[in-house]
């Protein structure tokens, strides 16, 4: 089968192909960002495969599907990009990839956590100059300290034990209990209990109309003063500007994002030699307490090769009339 795959990156070519390889399906990679205006360059081609910063709205998916693609394939476990209701009413079939690796985007948060809290990021530019000193670098012991999980699903729940290893408290918030939380000694306790009592809050729900903002003015006021927030989840969990107000006031006392709300056009590219335009993204770069990567929780050789296969299965599914397993079910018409 002929797939236009969108957002390619060199690492995206050398698994995808390695994973089609004896399959028949014939690749076709683009670097452009799937959009409305260019979707026009997947026309004749039955199945399109994007990333988490395309953009399959309406406008793109009506394009898509007016060149003939019914199957929209993503290589990654979040769908917000895709517009599930436009997707269902055109009849393109999505599917996604629902777990690849949850250990490494977990280990990346601890990553994250370790790294802010013991300024290794700050040690590592000083000690290239030379300046051997400690003042400014100290931090303090996970050991002991509260950890609040919100969204306690395949990442979050692995996160929670890696911390737990660390002898960190663990508390959880989500709309169901998991059991492999309780079983490590987790307790579920609402938002507002978990962000009062923890020292660490990392962020691991979906993006959803209900967790858009989660962590806002009113959420950050009700922090521990000088806690930690880690996002490895989606940058609109979070609020930014609130977050830069919270970090400004000294509210905050760290920040470790791998994804930001305004991502899209900067993340995945290379931005050393032009200017970022983005104010926000440029401030929230100039605190020393503040660790941004881009987007790379994700991005292990397990993971990518699990991508790459699952993508593919889902392509030969599709194309031999089977059963999808990995299909997003859309919501009923109309709902
Ligand atoms: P999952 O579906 O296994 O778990 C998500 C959990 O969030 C579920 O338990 C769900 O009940 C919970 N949840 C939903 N709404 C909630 C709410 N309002 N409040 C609290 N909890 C809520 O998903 P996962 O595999 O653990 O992935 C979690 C998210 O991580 C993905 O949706 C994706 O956005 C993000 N992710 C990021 C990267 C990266 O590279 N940075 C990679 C993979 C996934």
């Amino acid at each position: 089968m002929q797939v236009a795959v969108f957002s390619a990156k060199s690492y995206d070519r050398k698994f995808l192909d390695a994973a089609a390889e004896g399959t028949g399906h014939q690749l076709r990679y683009f670097e452009a960002r799937l959009a409305h205006d260019t979707a026009g360059l997947a026309r004749g081609f039955p199945a399109v495969c994007i990333f988490v910063n395309d953009e399959a709205d309406a406008a793109a998916l009506r394009a898509l599907k007016d060149g003939g693609t019914g199957l929209l394939a993503c290589r990654c476990a979040g769908v917000n990009q895709v517009d599930l209701n436009a997707a269902r009413d055109l009849g393109v079939t999505v599917t996604r990839v629902p777990a690849y690796s949850p250990h490494a985007v977990a280990e990346y948060a601890v990553g994250l956590i370790l790294t802010l809290n013991r300024n290794i990021h700050r040690a590592y530019n000083r000690v290239r100059e030379g300046n051997f000193a400690l003042d400014g670098l100290m931090g303090f012991d996970l050991f002991g300290k509260t950890v609040g999980v919100v969204g306690t699903g395949k990442i979050g729940s692995l996160t929670a034990s890696i911390l737990k290893g660390f002898g960190c408290e663990i508390l959880a918030h989500d709309t169901y209990v998991n059991p492999a939380c309780t079983a490590i000694g987790a307790r579920y306790v609402g938002l507002d209990e978990l962000l009062a009592a923890s020292d660490v809050v990392t962020l691991h729900c979906p993006l959803t109309p209900e967790t858009h903002h989660l962590v806002n003015a009113r959420t950050l006021a009700a922090m521990k003063p000088g806690a930690m927030l880690i996002n490895t989840s989606r940058g609109d969990v979070i609020d930014t500007g609130a977050v830069v107000d919270a970090l400004k006031s000294g509210r905050l006392g760290y920040l470790g994002l791998d994804v930001y709300e305004e991502e899209e056009g900067y993340f995945f590219e290379d931005f050393s030699s032009r200017v970022i335009k983005d104010d926000v993204l440029a401030r929230l770069l100039t605190f020393p307490n503040v660790l941004i990567t881009g987007h790379q929780a994700f991005f292990t050789r397990e993971a990518i090769g699990n991508i790459s296969r699952t993508v593919v299965e889902s392509l030969t599914n599709f194309e031999q009339g089977r059963a999808l397993p990995n299909w997003v079910e859309p919501a009923p018409a109309g709902s």
